[in-house]
């Protein structure tokens, strides 16, 4: 088919998965043709306004969901170009070698991966190239093999997060450097393009020093003629030839009007949740469950993480202005006394009153939160949930997303909150206070009012597994659908498990490692 809506590839969303895809495509000439349902990101002084990004949720999308008991949710995710990647924290983990294997926990196992981490270590690295990640390797105790070191040094800590790495040292942990996808250069900071603010972690940035898919992909791949973008192209679904064997037609919505659009080959990389929803909405003869969902996994096994935000509070105040840059994976695997893995412990972005009454904690006993946004140590806990075919995404009867999510696994996590409490009340003796600086552990539930499981969707995955098997995964081991010859999928969609460090350079690098099967198929 020629047409002049015909390309040779067609890639749905244009986030983590999509814009890398996009990227690493660009310079083979052939005709790429970005769909994205969201626009670019408005540039404006609201970008670093607290109130306006956390308060007011100024540039969540305003569409909402149910839950598996008909609950209207309101989900805290994005739609512009360059994905979610626009308001990342930029923390770009590699997941850990033992996480492509099997791994039993206290609520059961985590399935193996059907690729090995040393298939896609080179992408990684590429990966972590792309994203101009900044870190130290050998300082991790759980990190895995990496063919080379990080691409630039680490971003250092402010003498608070100092204090508290020296405490944990001192404690017998091996605190480490987050691996951070921020362009800053603390050598040359007049040259810098980060400034180092204190509006990262859940902001977009508005000098374009946050490595994101729109600065670090999309922008460069347009510079191509070959490759072109539509914004505000919400795909409705998608409809194959009589076979069912091949995407014939990607279906538009675009202010009202509908246009279609074909492609030899169609990546659908809309994030775990609109991924499912749109092959579920693509349902035909051929494939009554939904396109591709012969084995009736597409929406099921969602994952998001089991997450907590934890604040430390001092009666010493916290002048941290870029705090993520702190993590722990002692207790990753588990520990002397728990023999089942606990998680990840890291940092949010520092948070302040603002961001504290978008989803309040309970007052401290004599504290405003304007005080405890300023005395705060901002921990943010992972661990990881497993995956259950129950929670699932599936459509109401009007098309809409309905996401059931029963949590699992938390036992670790409740460990891994423990654990974090029993160091803090081990911290240094502070000079003013003593040891009764540290007033407590609070947790703050980031979705309070917003009626949403506390996992939130930030971290989704899992919902379009890839597999050896195509009874028990939607994808085959090159991400490509078992039962249909020309359909991809790039986003977080594709995980059999979730780990328990933070997914996007996982999604980045296997959207490369497909992006060369596709280059190969394309030849
Ligand atoms: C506040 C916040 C902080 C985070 N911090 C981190 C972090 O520090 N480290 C980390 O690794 N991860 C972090 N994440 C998660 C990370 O952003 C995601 O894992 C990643 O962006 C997912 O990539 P994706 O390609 O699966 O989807 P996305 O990046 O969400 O991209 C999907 C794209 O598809 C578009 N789309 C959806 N449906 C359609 C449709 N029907 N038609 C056309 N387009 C469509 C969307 O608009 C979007 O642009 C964070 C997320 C949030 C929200
Ligand atoms: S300037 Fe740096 S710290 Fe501030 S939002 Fe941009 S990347 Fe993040």
């Amino acid at each position: 088919m020629e047409s002049q809506n015909h390309y040779d590839v067609i890639i749905i969303g244009s986030g983590a998965g999509g814009g890398t895809l996009a990227y690493h495509l660009a310079s083979s000439g052939k005709r790429i043709l970005l769909l994205e349902r969201g626009d670019y990101v408005p540039r404006e002084k609201d970008n670093w306004n607290s109130r306006a990004v956390n308060t007011e949720g100024k540039y969540n999308t305003k569409e909402s969901w149910r839950d598996k008991d008909g609950k209207e949710l309101h989900p805290h995710t994005n739609y512009y170009v360059g994905g979610n990647t626009k308001f990342y924290g930029a923390a770009l983990f590699r997941l850990r070698k033992e996480d492509f294997g099997g791994i039993r926990h206290h609520g059961g196992v985590s399935p193996a991966w059907p690729i090995s981490y040393d298939t896609l270590e080179p992408y990684y690295l590429k990966a972590e190239q792309l994203y101009h990640v900044h870190g130290l390797r050998g300082e991790d105790p759980t990190e895995p093999p990496a063919s080379a070191p990080y691409p630039h040094p680490p971003v250092s800590h402010e003498p608070r997060m100092q204090q508290l790495h020296d405490d944990f040292q001192r404690l017998g942990l091996r605190p480490f450097h987050v691996p951070l996808g921020v362009q800053l250069d603390e050598k040359n900071r007049h040259a810098s393009k980060c400034i180092r603010c204190a509006t990262c972690d859940g902001f977009p940035c508005l000098v374009y020093a946050k490595s994101d898919a729109q600065v670090l992909c999309v922008d460069p791949a347009l510079a191509y003629p070959n490759v072109s973008l539509v914004t505000n192209a919400l795909v409705k679904r998608l409809e194959t030839d009589d076979s069912g064997r091949e995407v014939t037609r990607v279906v538009v919505e675009r202010h009202g009007e509908t246009a279609t659009f074909s492609g030899s080959i169609v990546v659908v990389s809309c994030g775990a949740i609109n991924s499912a929803a749109l092959l579920l909405r693509s349902a035909n003869e051929k494939h009554p469950r939904g396109l591709a969902n012969g084995s009736d996994v597409v929406g099921r096994h969602y994952m998001g993480h089991v997450n907590s935000v934890l604040m430390a509070i001092s009666k010493c105040p916290n002048p941290t202005v870029f705090q993520k840059s702190l993590a722990v994976n002692d207790f990753y695997f588990g520990s002397k006394d728990w023999e089942y893995p606990m998680g990840h412990i890291s940092f949010v972005g520092k948070l302040d009153g603002d961001a504290l009454r978008g989803g309040a904690p309970a007052l401290v006993p004599g504290w405003t939160l304007d005080q405890m946004g300023k005395h705060s140590l901002d921990f943010w806990l992972t661990s990881e949930d497993l995956p259950d075919p129950n929670n699932r995404v599936t459509l109401d009867r009007s098309g809409n997303i309905v996401l059931s999510y029963t949590p699992n696994n938390d036992e670790g996590h409740k460990r891994l909150i423990e654990k974090l409490k029993g160091l803090m009340k081990q911290q240094t003796k502070c000079g003013v206070h003593g040891h009764e600086c540290h007033e407590g552990l609070f947790s703050r539930n980031l979705y309070a009012g917003q009626r949403i499981p506390l996992a939130g969707v930030a971290h989704q995955n899992g919902t379009i597994r890839f597999g050896r098997d195509p009874k028990t995964s939607a994808l085959d081991t090159n991400c490509k659908a078992h039962e249909v010859d020309n359909l991809y999928v790039v986003d977080g969609s594709f995980f059999p498990s979730s780990a328990a460090v933070n997914p996007a350079l996982t999604i980045m690098a296997n959207a490369l490692r497909v992006g060369d099967q596709l280059l190969e198929r394309l030849k």
